[in-house]
């Protein structure tokens, strides 16, 4: 069953999806709901083909500006630097933010190949120094990319004379903005130095 396997390889491609819990998706799918099947493929192929990056700040976006860069009554002096879409929505969420964004996808990564040439940094350089931005927060996750992420971008910000701050402790070592908590990327946001 060429199309069976075919599902199953793709499914494969889903972070922490291996081989047994893609075919059990993809028998669980088959058997018992068609009409999800559909659904999830239709969903799929709109948002891969619709969902492009803001030109602004780079987040997912179905405009050329997403809409929190087209918010006029959006606090222009901050420019919230972070590491993917979900974090920035996290920090949505936490409902404690106010500025506007930059988005890197990614985070500089010695053992991958990344660098700071491959994550924004010139974008964002760029982006910083527009009129109007008096400060620029490093929302990187504290992992230790996450972490040399932010200290090589305040480097470089600063060497341009720009205020660079960090999210304050208080966020787990080793965590993903992502997964932590709203009330703790609250605090964080608020003690930043
Ligand atoms: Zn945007």
């Amino acid at each position: 069953m060429a199309a069976l396997e075919t599902l199953i390889e793709a499914l494969k491609r889903l972070p922490g999806v291996g081989q047994k819990s893609a075919q059990r998706m993809a028998y669980h799918l088959l058997q018992h709901d068609r009409e999800g099947a559909q659904q999830l493929s239709t969903a799929l192929r709109s948002a891969a083909e619709q969902i492009g990056h803001c030109r602004r700040c780079h987040t997912f976006s179905e405009t050329e500006i997403c809409t929190i860069c087209a918010d006029p009554a959006r606090d222009p002096k901050l420019l919230c630097v972070v590491e993917s879409p979900a974090d920035q929505a996290a920090l949505e969420r936490s409902n404690s933010y106010r500025g506007y964004y930059f988005v890197l996808l990614g985070r500089i990564s010695p053992l991958d190949g990344v660098g700071v040439g491959q994550i924004g940094a010139a974008e964002l350089l760029q982006r910083a120094a527009e009129t109007g931005v008096e400060e620029v927060i490093l929302a990187s996750s504290f992992t230790a990319e996450g972490e040399a992420t932010a200290y090589v971008l305040a480097e470089a910000l600063r060497a341009r004379g720009l205020k660079a701050t960090r999210l304050a402790r208080g966020v787990p070592v080793g965590s993903e903005l992502e997964y932590v908590d709203l009330g703790t990327i609250a605090h964080a946001l608020v003690d930043r130095r």
